[in-house]
C-alpha cells in the first residue's frame, strides 16, 4: 500500500524551506513530503497551517516566521495593495534575480536535459519599479460602488486600488482618472455572475518615448451611457490622451478583449519607439510591456542573429513586427508571420512609417505559413521565434529542421517550453550556444530569455 502523506489538513506544523517553485512559493519538506507555501523563502523556518493535502504534495499557509532569509523584505500590511499581482513582493530585487537565474538554469537541465548550454547572468533593471507601459484592470461592484484594481489571488474578488508599484506613473494616473469619471457618471460596472452591466475592464497604454496615452473601455454592450460627457471629461482631465477606444466583448468569458473595436475619440493607435524604430500600436495588438528591457532584449536578439546584411530572416510570431523591423536594417530581407490580423496591419504600417522596404508580412499560423513559404523557395538563413507561453508548435519545429536555417534566435517568455523546444532542436542537429535571461517583469515570477542555436557542421 502507498504511504499516507505525513500531514493532515488544518494541522499546524513547523517547516524548514529550501527551495522555490516557479510560481515563487516556498518549498518545505515534512519527512520528504513537499509542502508549497506562498510567501515563504528558502533558508527560512516557519509555522504553517496545512490547507490542502494531495497524494504527493500539499499546500500550506504561512502563520509565523521563525527565521528570515537574507532576501526577505517586509512590506507593511497597509502597503500590500500596491503589489497586486506581484508574486515576489516579499523578496529583495537581488533575491528575485537570483531566483530567476536559478530557475532558468534548473529548468534547462531538468526539462531540457541541457547541461552544457551556457546561461549568461540575468540582465536586471537599474530601477525595477514603475516600468509597465500597460494596465489591464478588471472592473466590478462592491457595496454599490464601482471598484477596479486586481483580482485577489485565486478568486474573482476585485481589490480596489489606484496605484500599482510596477506600472508607470502615467498609467496609474490614467486608471485613477478613468475610475473617477466612471463613478461620477454612474457607468454600470460589469457583473460577472449575472453577465449584466457595462464596463468589464479598463485598459491603458502609454508610449514612453512619445508621451501618447491610449485608454480602452472594454464593455459588454455596444452602448456606453453618457458617452459624450465621458469623452469630454476624459479629454479634459487626461492631457496626454491621444486615443480613446471602445472594445466590445459580449461573451461570458475570462478572455478580456472582444472582436469589435470602436474609436471613440482621437487616433486608433498610439506611437512609441524602441531604439530608432517607430511603432504604431493598436488596442488589440501585443506590445511588450517593459520598454526599457525590451530594447535590451531586442539588442541581444540582434547580436545573436549575427547578421552581415546578406541574410534572409524569418520572424515567426512577429506581432506588430517589432523584431522584424529591428533586424531589417541589418538583413537582406525579413519575412514576418503572425496570427492576429490587426497586428499584421500594424506591422505593415510600421514598415512604411520607418521607410523599411525589405520586409514582408503574412497573417496566419507560423506552422502553416512557413512551410508554404518553403514550397515557394523562401529559405531562411536566420530564423527568429518569439512564441506565446505554450512554446513553438511541433509542426513548426519539424519545418525548421527541414529548412535548416544556419542560426535560430529563440525569444521566450516561458523557460519550461523553451527548454522543451531547445531539446528538440538540439536532437535535430543544432547546438544551443547560449541563453540570456532578461528581467522584463520585476516583482513577478516571470522571466524572459533569448537564446541562440547554431546548425552543427555536417548537418
Ligand atoms: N515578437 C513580437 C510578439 C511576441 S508575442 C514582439 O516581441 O512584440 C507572441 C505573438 O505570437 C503574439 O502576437 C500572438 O498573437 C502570436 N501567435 C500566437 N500563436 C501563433 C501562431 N500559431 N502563429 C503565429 N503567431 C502566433
Amino acid at each position: 500500500m502507498k504511504q499516507q502523506p505525513p500531514v493532515k489538513k488544518n494541522e499546524y506544523i513547523d517547516v524548514a524551506f529550501d527551495d522555490l517553485t516557479h510560481e515563487g512559493f516556498g518549498v518545505g519538506k515534512v519527512e520528504g513530503y513537499p509542502i508549497f507555501v506562498q510567501g515563504a523563502l528558502p533558508e527560512e523556518q516557519a509555522l504553517i497551517k496545512v490547507i490542502k493535502v494531495n497524494k504527493s504534495f500539499g499546500y500550506g499557509k504561512l502563520v509565523e516566521l521563525k527565521s528570515e532569509s537574507r532576501y526577505r523584505v517586509n512590506i507593511p500590511e497597509s502597503e500590500l495593495v500596491k503589489y497586486g499581482g506581484c508574486q515576489l513582493q516579499h523578496m529583495s530585487y537581488e533575491g528575485q534575480l537570483n531566483f530567476k537565474q536559478n530557475y532558468v538554469e534548473q529548468v534547462l537541465k531538468r526539462v531540457g536535459k541541457l547541461s552544457e548550454v551556457e546561461v549568461l547572468p540575468i540582465i536586471g533593471m537599474e530601477h525595477p519599479t514603475e516600468y509597465r507601459n500597460k494596465a489591464q484592470v478588471p472592473v466590478g461592484e462592491k457595496d454599490g460602488k464601482l471598484v477596479a484594481g486586481f483580482f485577489k489571488p485565486r478568486t474573482h474578488e476585485i481589490i480596489d486600488t489606484d496605484y500599482s508599484i510596477i506600472q508607470l506613473q502615467e498609467v496609474n494616473e490614467a486608471v485613477k482618472v478613468v475610475k473617477e469619471v466612471c463613478r461620477e457618471l454612474n457607468i454600470p460596472p460589469y457583473n460577472e455572475e449575472s453577465h449584466t452591466g457595462v464596463l468589464r475592464h479598463i485598459m491603458v497604454r502609454y508610449g514612453i518615448q512619445t508621451g501618447e496615452l491610449m485608454v480602452v473601455f472594454i464593455t459588454r454592450t455596444n452602448d456606453i451611457p453618457h458617452k459624450k460627457t465621458l469623452i469630454h471629461l476624459l479629454t479634459k482631465r487626461l492631457p496626454k490622451l491621444t486615443s480613446l477606444i471602445q472594445n466590445v466583448n459580449t461573451n461570458k468569458t475570462n478572455v478580456i478583449l472582444g472582436e469589435k473595436v470602436i474609436a471613440l475619440w482621437g487616433n486608433e493607435v498610439i506611437y512609441d519607439y524602441i531604439g530608432e524604430v517607430k511603432f504604431a500600436i493598436s488596442a488589440k495588438s501585443f506590445y511588450q510591456v517593459n520598454p526599457v528591457q525590451t530594447k535590451i532584449l531586442y539588442d541581444k536578439a540582434l547580436q545573436f542573429a549575427e547578421l552581415t546584411g546578406e541574410e534572409t530572416v524569418i520572424d515567426a510570431y512577429c506581432g506588430i513586427g517589432t523584431i522584424s523591423l529591428f533586424l531589417a536594417k541589418r538583413a537582406k530581407k525579413v519575412y514576418g508571420v503572425e496570427i492576429v490580423a490587426d497586428a499584421i496591419n500594424d506591422a505593415r504600417r510600421n514598415a512604411k512609417l520607418n521607410g523599411i522596404s525589405n520586409v514582408q508580412f503574412a497573417v496566419g499560423e507560423a506552422e502553416k505559413v512557413i512551410p508554404m513559404w518553403a514550397e515557394k523557395g523562401i529559405q531562411a538563413d536566420v530564423l527568429v521565434v518569439d512564441p506565446p507561453r505554450k512554446g513553438c508548435d511541433e509542426k513548426l519545429l519539424e519545418t525548421i529542421t527541414t529548412m535548416e536555417p544556419k542560426r535560430i534566435v529563440y525569444v521566450s517568455c516561458n523557460p519550461a517550453t523553451l527548454a522543451r523546444d531547445l531539446q528538440t532542436l538540439v536532437g535535430a542537429g543544432y547546438k544551443a550556444t547560449k541563453v540570456q535571461p532578461v528581467d522584463m517583469f520585476p516583482f513577478t515570477n516571470h522571466v524572459e530569455c533569448v537564446s541562440q542555436l547554431i546548425l552543427k557542421e555536417g548537418n
